[in-house]
């Protein structure tokens, strides 16, 4: 295999979708396993579509995802501009060679007349015409106008695009990675625009002319761009660049949940969940989509989460770092049939790369939370209430809403429980459990748990007479994480105080 190298290409037209995340991934994590290189390209040739901020974004976001780049704007190697209007110099001699070898023509067609051609076309049964090797005699164009009309209308400046002309009944076939041989018939294309009035090259024009400069060898996107790819081909063939074409791999969709059609922008306010890996602030309207960098999540669960939507590893492993990802893909391993997006699976991977961080780390992290509300506790605690949540939680901020009760003293107390479990024996039980456990010298969970059992045997009484109670007095709620670690952590003045509080204030 020539050097890989790969290229994630977006457009700046908004945020980036976890489709497109996940396209990015999949060419970091090939480039990277043959020792390739990858490289950022802004398309931004579509004026039209440009959305301010978008590309700070997607910049930040796939930093943010760990997904770095041996090339782009910010880090120019041999093959820059990295952005495409700064490349716009470049592409008119290659529309230009395309003119000259008759793979091209200029077409003069105003909106109106193409509206027209297409209503005269419907109107005359053909459900979806196209500017194609039919209908391109019927226009205003090079193929059709005299040389000197085409020179005239050129100098007295009226506005043209470019267009490729497309063969008559040709076979162009690609052999995808992914999904094989792909052979498209070129009377099904139509003469799509290569150049437009504005002075820039379409994507098809640039996105080839580009990959070719960029020595690109291995072009890995979306199954959306898989109609594009015969026209891609040809315009390699008409450019004789036939034998330096990039080897293509197009992606499968990423599904909804149900797998009902493509994961859209819009299902993440719909079903409740984000489709973007950081915030994204409409710069139009304010309106704000959520993240998963925002929403708590780690970028390397995101990031695992993401590699096996298309792709598997073939064995039972599911928890991959970065570096095992890149050991373990290959693009063999990437099917062919759409991924549907799996919500609950994504919390998992949340819970399971929680679960594998230290006290230390937890600590840091939830500090920074109590900070923000104000609270000061001391890491030798706060890693504590960390060890003690940690089976139980999926996000860090979980510790903090599931777990206020480690630091604040419960104001209210769960009516559930209360009115299960809260008799009325249950006060004078508590209270002479208060006063057994006011003596104790050694308050280790052991020693409560302990006395907490005897007083249960001295009363003959089952757990469940006690146990819930305790639990209201001491967090407020029905449920929790051992009752005797908790109570160590907070200490006996304040569980006695909690205690006591719950004996006034329980009704
Ligand atoms: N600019 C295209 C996009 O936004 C890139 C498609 C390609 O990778 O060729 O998805």
């Amino acid at each position: 295999m020539s050097k890989v190298r790969v290229r994630f290409a977006p457009s700046p037209t908004g945020p980036l979708h976890i489709g497109g995340v996940r396209t990015a991934l999949y060419n970091y994590l090939f480039a990277k396993k043959h020792k390739g290189e990858i490289i950022l390209r802004i398309e931004d040739t579509d004026q039209s579509r440009f959305v301010k901020g978008a590309e700070d974004y997607i910049i930040e976001s796939l930093n943010w995802c760990g997904i770095k780049f041996d090339e782009s704007i910010a880090k120019p190697g041999n093959y820059g501009p990295y952005r495409q209007s700064d490349r716009k110099l470049l592409y008119l001699q290659y529309a230009e060679q395309l003119l000259q070898s008759g793979h091209a023509y200029y077409a003069f067609d105003t909106q109106e007349e193409l509206s027209q051609m297409r209503e005269d076309m419907k109107n005359a049964g053909i459900p979806s015409p196209q500017y194609n090797s039919i209908t391109r005699v019927g226009m205003k164009n090079s193929l059709s106008l005299s040389e000197d009309e085409v020179k005239k209308r050129i100098k007295s400046g009226e506005k043209y695009v470019i267009r490729i002309k497309m063969p008559r009944n040709e076979e162009v076939k690609i052999n995808d990675l992914i999904r094989g041989w792909v052979i498209v018939n070129t009377n099904n294309m139509d003469d799509k625009v290569i150049f437009k009035s504005d002075g820039m090259p379409t994507y098809h024009l640039a996105n080839v002319v580009d990959d070719y400069l960029m020595k690109i060898s291995h072009v890995i996107r979306g199954e959306e761009w898989l109609p594009s790819a015969p026209l891609h081909v040809l315009l390699y063939d008409f450019l004789g660049w036939s034998n330096k074409m990039p080897e293509f791999a197009h992606l499968p969709l990423i599904l909804k949940p149900d797998g009902n059609g493509k994961l859209s922008k819009r299902d993440g306010d719909r079903l409740g969940f984000p489709v973007f890996p950081t915030q994204w602030q409409n710069p139009e309207t304010g309106d704000i989509s959520s993240g998963y960098r925002e929403s708590g999540y780690y970028a390397n669960a995101f990031i695992n989460m993401l590699s096996f939507l298309g792709w598997n590893p073939g064995t039972t492993q599911e928890i991959f770092s970065m570096e095992e990802l890149i050991e373990s893909f290959s693009l063999e391993r990437v099917g062919k049939a759409g991924a549907k997006f799996d919500f609950d699976k994504t919390r998992w991977f949340n819970q399971q790369y929680l679960r594998k961080k230290s006290k230390e780390e937890l600590c840091k992290d939830l500090q920074l939370i109590l900070k923000s509300e104000l609270i000061v506790k001391d890491d030798f605690f706060v890693s504590q209430v960390c060890e003690q949540l940690k089976e139980r939680a999926t996000f860090i901020s979980e510790m903090w809403y599931e777990g206020r009760y480690y630091f604040l003293r419960p104001e209210s107390y769960d009516e559930k429980t209360v009115r299960k479990k809260w008799k009325e024996e249950t006060p004078d039980l508590l209270e002479e459990l208060k006063n057994k456990l006011e003596p104790l010298i050694d308050f280790s969970s052991e020693n409560i748990e302990k006395e907490f059992k005897a007083y249960l045997l001295e009363k003959e009484i089952g757990m469940g007479r006690l146990l819930p109670a305790f639990r209201l007095s001491l967090t407020g709620l029905g449920m929790g994480p051992s009752l005797f670690e908790i109570a160590t952590l907070l200490g006996k003045k304040e569980v006695i105080d909690r205690m006591e509080n719950a004996i006034k204030n329980i009704k």
